[in-house]
């Protein structure tokens, strides 16, 4: 256990954790050159399209160092404010952490969230400063900057360049001599933490965990401590670049297996894994618990997809354990499931790998916040889908969350982003000054202003230079309606939001129009109205429709007409039903599109 290291590697998004994991990887000669490829651990689709990390992703690792030959177990994880509940499984299975932060952009507000994740959890930090290869890097500056946040000393600052590989011996180094190895009597009882989890079809659910004490063996009967289910492990290894079986595993060690556990439900990640025989007496303190912050709707395309939807969604939470889910049902949509995310990029990330994961197509409803609603006969509610909102006169009022959040920026940037968030109705709390020229502002906003697409807004007067980070700190009252849309004279209770007075008459009159431009035209007429309670506040009309695309192409081509067909059915995937009427997914996320 003494020749063990367990550690992650945490920091801003795009700091360059993926690509610093890619030279340890090869500097262990844990992958040969040939089969060496830049983010290698960014093994989904997704991750490598969009370039950002979306799981956690662990790999084991051999060093030696003073003829001694190390295990290293390294998790990467991703960045992104949305995924920051990946980050806190990945802190809690390891000793250490590597806080990256890019030498050319500084301390950012991931950089300082993650930093006290891990401080929480009394991990051992290692600051490292990546990118010295860039001419722009300040690595002197923000090697002053980095004291200061982490209260270390100047030379325990570690200088790499990921990308050309410079200071990695320095940093396995500083891994081994620096970093605790785990504790734990291998002799105990079993007592291990199940950090994630993935379900394959052939052999059920995959288990990832790590031992804390006790020793797991092949064929051994395991228990899962909160579900009470029973197990015989199958198969038992370590995580290679390929699973690598092993006979046995002990306490400090990271690894996975495989049981033949088919029922989804019946792992918890985060819960505790034991022996049957002589379980452990205590489960292993649990990480935070999920809060989400934004809920909508998910819906099968097609009506006989629900039940796939269903074991879809249970295999999905299993590998993505901040996905919460509950059945629903929608007027317009019919039978679905009300699903709540850590934000909108999650939103985005759990549609995608529905999609291309398991080949269902769903439609997604406008996302919402949570409300709390007191009635005038004293009950109160919690809704998560407007859909829920009772009527307004029985409504005395609403409760909307609140979070604080954090931007650091550039001095020159403060004057944009404090009249950005005041018109998201912010109030500054704080402005202090990290150095000169990095400023750290304190807002507090209602949470429903700031999911949707508060960040790219952010980005866009900030000139990139500016990062965001918030936590929910409690309810406030405030004036708030539920907007309803009416398409052909139906109401639409997937498409209605709740929004504040302020600002609904003007989003009515604006969704309106952007829905006219994003509904296809039908045979007959749309006409498109918002309303508040009884009353119409906006009307658009989507004209009718000439009957089929291919009449104007007379002459006989006929490939080219069987073309044209095709890409008029291709553009209706996704696309809901609504009465009569076709409704594109792009229509329930027109809300988050409109200028205010
Ligand atoms: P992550 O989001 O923290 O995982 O960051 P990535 O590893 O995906 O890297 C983000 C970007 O920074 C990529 O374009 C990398 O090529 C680049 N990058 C990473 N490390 C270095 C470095 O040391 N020097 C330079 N110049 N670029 C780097
Ligand atoms: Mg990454």
């Amino acid at each position: 256990m003494k020749k063990i290291r367990n550690f992650c590697i945490i920091a801003h998004i795009d700091h360059g954790k993926s690509t610093l994991a890619d030279r340890l990887l090869e500097a262990t000669s844990t992958i040969s050159a040939k089969d060496m490829r830049a983010q290698l651990l960014d093994d989904m689709d997704l991750e490598r399209e969009r370039g950002i990390t979306i799981k956690s992703h662990a790999i084991q690792m051999h060093y030696t160092y003073q003829a001694n030959t190390y295990v290293l177990n390294l998790i990467d994880t991703p960045g992104h404010v949305d995924f920051s509940y990946e980050v806190s499984r990945a802190i809690a299975a390891c000793e250490g952490a590597l806080l990256i932060v890019d030498a050319s952009q500084g301390i950012e507000a991931q950089t300082i969230a993650n930093l006290y994740l891990a401080m929480e959890h009394n991990l051992t930090i290692i600051p490292v400063l990546n990118k010295i290869d860039l001419a722009h890097a300040r690595a002197e500056e923000l090697s002053d900057e980095l004291v200061d946040l982490i209260g270390c000393e100047r030379e325990e600052i570690l200088q790499v360049s990921a990308k050309e590989g410079t200071g990695i011996a320095e940093l396995l180094q500083a891994i081994i001599t620096r970093i605790p190895h785990p504790e734990g009597d291998p002799s105990l009882p079993l007592k291990a933490m199940i950090f994630d989890a993935v379900y394959n079809p052939f052999t059920g659910v995959n288990i990832y965990f790590r031992i804390f004490e006790g020793t797991l063996t092949q064929r051994d009967a395991i228990r899962f401590l909160q579900t009470e289910k029973n197990y015989r492990v199958e198969e038992l290894g370590i995580l290679k670049l390929k699973p690598q079986p092993k006979e046995r595993l002990s306490a400090g060690d990271v690894g996975y297996l495989v049981g033949h556990i088919k029922n989804t439900d019946e792992v918890k990640i985060g819960s505790t894994l034991t022996h049957v025989a002589t379980p452990c007496q205590k489960a292993v303190a649990g990480f935070a618990e999920v809060k989400p912050m934004l809920f909508a709707g998910i819906y099968p395309i097609s009506s006989a997809d629900y039940e796939l939807l269903r074991t879809t969604l249970q295999k999905l939470q299993l590998n993505d354990a901040a996905l919460i889910w509950e059945p629903e049902t929608s007027v317009a949509l019919g039978y679905g499931f009300r699903c709540g995310f850590l934000g909108f990029l999650h939103m985005e990330i759990i549609q995608e790998r529905l999609a291309r994961e398991f080949q269902v197509q769903v439609i997604t409803t406008v996302p919402s916040v949570q409300f709390k609603v007191t009635l005038k006969n004293g009950d109160m509610q919690t809704i998560q889908a407007p859909a829920d909102m009772p009527t307004a006169d029985r409504i005395a009022h609403i409760e909307e969350p609140i979070v604080r959040v954090q931007i650091i920026t550039k001095a020159d940037f403060i004057g944009p982003i404090i009249a950005l968030c005041i018109n998201k109705r912010g109030m500054i709390e704080n402005q202090s000054y990290l150095t000169p020229q990095r400023v750290e502002l304190i807002f507090k906003m209602p949470l429903a202003e700031i999911v949707f697409d508060f960040f790219d807004k952010l980005k866009s007067v900030s000139k990139g230079y500016a990062s965001l980070d918030y936590s929910i700190t409690g309810f406030e009252q405030s004036s708030l309606v539920k907007l309803d849309i009416l398409l052909n004279g139906q109401k639409v209770d997937a498409l209605s939001a709740i929004v504040h007075r302020s600002k609904a008459y003007h989003l009515g009159k604006n969704l309106c129009q952007k829905l006219k431009e994003i509904l296809p035209r039908h045979l007959f007429e749309v006409p498109i109205q918002a309303s508040i309670g009884h009353k119409v506040i906006a009307r658009e009309t989507v004209k009718q429709l000439r009957k089929d695309v291919t009449a104007k192409l007379y002459g006989g081509d006929i490939t080219r007409k069987k073309k044209l067909r095709e890409k008029q059915k291709k553009g209706k995937k996704r696309m809901g039903q609504i009465g009569s009427v076709q409704v594109p997914q792009e229509a329930f996320f027109a809300i988050l599109k409109v200028n205010e």
